[in-house]
């Protein structure tokens, strides 16, 4: 099938093809920066080097966001709970970057009404609530979608009559954003390799290259071809999350854990069994965290927990004691709904890289550090997705300096990663010519003015503007888009991370992961063995999405 000849978002083309031609080019060169780790905190920062002129390069593992980076609450907020630590630095900081990436990318982060209610006996009280919302507010420069307000009981029900009634005082309401996490962190890769960084995904850093006490770079290793590389660099950016002391142990002056992992867990549940408008914050029974409920299309999420974690970090999946404490959150707060185990569609499971401590989990903060040993190594964790750019920016400022002092080797300019970010601007629905609503919604949301593109490969080959499954607005030509311009290379890429089909469907629509798998085989060179390899895999996903039960 020939390309269509279409305008792109992004000029650059950013295939499964150009990962192989990003792979030698990889080799050929030293890079000023190479960033270990494609979650959202490694492309910010590769995206922040490139900007700033520095040569960069970038290498993951597995698919951009496989980490902790498609696994999140999916909001951009500016943490209202840790007010109640008295923790105003970072909800300033949270609060700004919200609204700077409400700016950059409008069609990926959008505003997210969310209501609070409180019950008599619970805490905090109405009054303390109001105050810290005005607080909010002011730290949000009162820029927000609108300022808070408080709804008495009745109206609170009228808006959402999910609510459970008993002792009800009352709700707030305020907004906050929802992100696409998985294909935000896609969108910031694609935005650096367009700006010039040199990105690839599957290819995993697996020793640090030393000279002495200087680390000059990382031996990568193809996990599609198998081949190994040396990559060299003046200064590697260690931004593997949870997986950071893996790498920071091959330094000579390592000395000792950096990163505490906890793990957090969500429910998806169809949206018609807990029908809300708003994203709702409300407490577990049990130990009085703060759970979240979050409007997504036809289905609403449900998390999420934070518990100590010293598993497998690759594969991290709820038990059954997760969901039921989720379950028991749930009823307590929405007891007409009735929402049981039979209603959870699917789960998924986060590590978050905490930085570490002694003392319970829910008590770690959630700031980010910045390690930087001498060596030429820089290690950044912590944070959270809110807070991606800030973090890259304080990091690409000390890399500056290093490779300054250290090489003579200067920014070509100041630039930061304040711009809009390449493809996420707001799109018109009334360009896309569709007669299923659902479809050019969900088109227009996901690809913005892309959209074209995945209709082109339809009419085409009519067969790929067919959903993959009925009940979910995903089509089979959207798969291959993902190949041609989002550089996924498996069949998990397309299924989890560039739609999200695992999640959404009772057993992840693996009825059909073939049919998806037949159409992207020919792009990415995969015979009939390697085709069944790829729709295992998947199956061995869906297993783990269900492995509670
Ligand atoms: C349950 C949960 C809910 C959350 N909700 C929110 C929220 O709503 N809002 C918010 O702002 N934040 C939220 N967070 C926090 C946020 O998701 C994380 O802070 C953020 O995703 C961490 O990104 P990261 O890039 O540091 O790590 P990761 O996304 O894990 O990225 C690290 C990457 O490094 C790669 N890697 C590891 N080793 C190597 C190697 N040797 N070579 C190459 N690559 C390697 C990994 O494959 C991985 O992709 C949540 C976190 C969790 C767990």
């Amino acid at each position: 099938m020939k390309e269509p000849s279409l305008p792109r978002a992004c000029p650059k083309p950013f295939a499964a093809a150009t990962r192989q031609e990003n792979l030698d080019a990889l080799a050929a060169e030293t890079f000023d920066v190479l960033v270990v780790g494609g979650g959202i905190t490694g492309v910010a920062v590769a995206r922040d080097a490139v900007t700033r002129g520095f040569r960069t390069a970038l290498v993951e593992k597995g698919d951009f966001g496989s980490g902790t980076s498609s696994r999140s609450s999916r909001m951009v907020h500016g943490g209202l709970r840790y007010l109640e630590n008295y923790q105003f630095g970072i909800v300033f900081q949270c609060c700004r970057e919200r609204r700077l990436m409400r700016k950059a990318a409008p069609r990926l982060v959008r505003p997210l009404p969310f209501l609070y209610p409180l019950y008599t006996e619970t805490k905090p009280p109405p009054w303390k609530l109001r105050m810290g919302l005005t607080m909010y507010d002011a730290m949000g420069m009162f820029q927000n979608v609108q300022w808070h307000r408080w709804l008495e009981a009745d109206e609170a029900l009228r808006r959402e009559p999910i609510l459970g009634k008993r002792g009800l005082l009352g709700a707030a309401r305020f907004y906050d954003a929802r992100v696409d996490d998985a294909r935000l962190t896609m969108f910031v890769a694609r935005a650096a390799h367009s700006e010039g960084a040199v990105v690839a995904n599957y290819a995993e850093a697996v020793s640090l290259l030393n000279a002495g006490d200087k680390v000059q770079g990382v031996v990568v290793r193809d996990r599609i071809g198998g081949k190994e590389i040396d990559v060299r660099a003046r200064v590697v950016v260690n931004a593997t999350g949870v997986w950071v002391d893996g790498v920071r142990e091959q330094e000579s002056n390592y000395k000792g854990r950096t990163v505490r992992p906890t793990k957090g867990i969500h429910l998806v549940i169809a949206r018609d069994r807990l029908p809300s408008h708003h994203a709702i914050a409300f407490d577990s029974p049990r130990d009085g965290r703060h759970v979240f409920l979050v409007p997504w299309d036809d289905h609403v999420l449900v998390g999420t927990t934070d518990t100590d974690y010293d598993g497998d970090l690759d594969n991290p999946a709820a038990t059954r004691g997760d969901v039921d404490y989720m379950l028991e959150a749930i009823g307590e707060t929405f007891p007409e709904a009735q929402v049981g185990p039979g209603d959870v569609i699917s789960t998924f499971a986060g590590l978050r890289p905490l930085i570490y401590a002694e003392g319970g989990a829910y008590a770690l903060s959630r700031e980010h550090q910045i390690l930087n040993g001498g060596s030429g190594l820089i290690t950044v964790t912590g944070g959270k997705l809110t807070t991606h750019r800030l973090m890259a920016e304080q990091v690409l400022d000390l890399v500056e300096r290093w490779l300054g002092e250290e090489f003579g080797v200067h920014a070509a300019c100041s630039c930061s990663t304040k711009q809009a970010l390449c493809g996420a601007e707001l799109a018109n629905e009334s360009a896309v010519p569709l007669r299923d609503d659902v479809v050019r919604t969900h088109l227009v949301d996901a690809y913005g003015a892309d959209a074209a593109w995945v209709l082109a490969y339809a009419e085409e080959n009519p067969a790929l503007g067919r959903r993959i499954v009925p009940e979910l607005p995903y089509l089979l030509a959207e798969a291959l888009y993902a190949v041609q311009h989002e550089m996924a290379v498996t069949l998990n890429d397309v299924l989890i991370r560039r739609t999200h089909m695992l999640y959404e469907t009772p057993g992840g629509g693996l009825e059909q992961a073939r049919a998806v798998a037949e159409v992207i085989a020919p792009r990415l060179g995969w015979d009939k063995s390697e085709t069944e390899r790829q729709v295992a895999s998947y199956s061995a996903q869906v297993a783990l999405t269900g492995a509670w039960r």
